[in-house]
């Protein structure tokens, strides 16, 4: 088959955008206005691999490199609107991947860490989100099992990774009335969101998933 690889110009992946935003985003029940309008903002195109710009704003995940994945439109605003972000909030993303999430978030709130294992993606994250100015961002490479204790409490932590469960060091990170938001599961996976209240935590399902594992380093 022929390659088909379109080549828009700016406002061309702004018509893109914006379709994206109503079809996949609003139409779905994402109506939180601070989502929608980082979800038109932010330059899906800019996150994915060349050859693929073509489909960036397409209702799917798309492969990154190194068998990692950036999550489908509606699945980023989704998790973004459960964790109930707001503009003094500083939150941490466990598993940067392309940045798409942390860029999402970073038009939100005050401050995202956003830690990665695999250097080579966190180093790829960091160049774009200085090449947008997105300078309310930073990369960590690390193991996001153990969060980002560093910088914790946090008003609010997304993980883009599943887990078998929610990492124990997360919730001990959030400060209380702050929101995880995770997809637990190995094979059949489904979105939590966890808060953190005076007396310990209470769990909420959301939909099912599927995310690529959050990676358990054997030390
Ligand atoms: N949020 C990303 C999607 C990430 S895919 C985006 O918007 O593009 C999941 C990412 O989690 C991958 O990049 C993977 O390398 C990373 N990851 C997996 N296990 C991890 C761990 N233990 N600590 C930190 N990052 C991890």
């Amino acid at each position: 088959m022929a390659a088909t690889r379109k080549i828009y110009d700016e406002s061309g992946y702004e018509l893109l955008r914006n379709s994206m935003v109503e079809h996949q985003i609003v139409a779905r029940g994402i109506s939180d206005p601070a989502v929608v309008r980082a979800m038109l903002e932010v330059p899906r195109h800019r996150f994915v691999p060349p050859e693929l710009v073509d489909s960036a704003y397409d209702d799917t995940p798309l492969p990154i490199g190194d068998g990692q994945t950036i999550s489908q439109p509606y699945i980023v605003a989704l998790m973004t609107e459960l964790l109930e972000p707001k503009p003094d909030d500083v939150v941490l993303e466990v598993g940067t991947g392309s940045g798409y999430q942390a860029a999402v978030l970073s038009r939100i709130v005050k401050k995202v860490y956003t830690i990665e294992r695999i250097p080579e993606l966190a180093r790829r994250a960091k160049e774009l989100f200085d090449e947008l100015g997105y300078d309310n961002i930073e990369v960590f490479v690390g193991d996001g099992w153990e969060g980002l204790p560093d910088f914790a409490p946090y008003d609010g932590i997304i993980v883009t990774a599943a887990a078998p469960e929610a990492p124990q060091p997360l919730l001990e990170q959030l400060k209380v009335g702050a929101h995880l938001v995770i997809p637990v599961g190995t094979f059949y996976q489904r979105l939590w969101r966890f808060t953190r209240t005076p007396e310990g935590f209470v769990k909420e399902p959301s939909i099912a998933v599927r995310f690529v594992p959050l990676v358990k380093d054997e030390i």
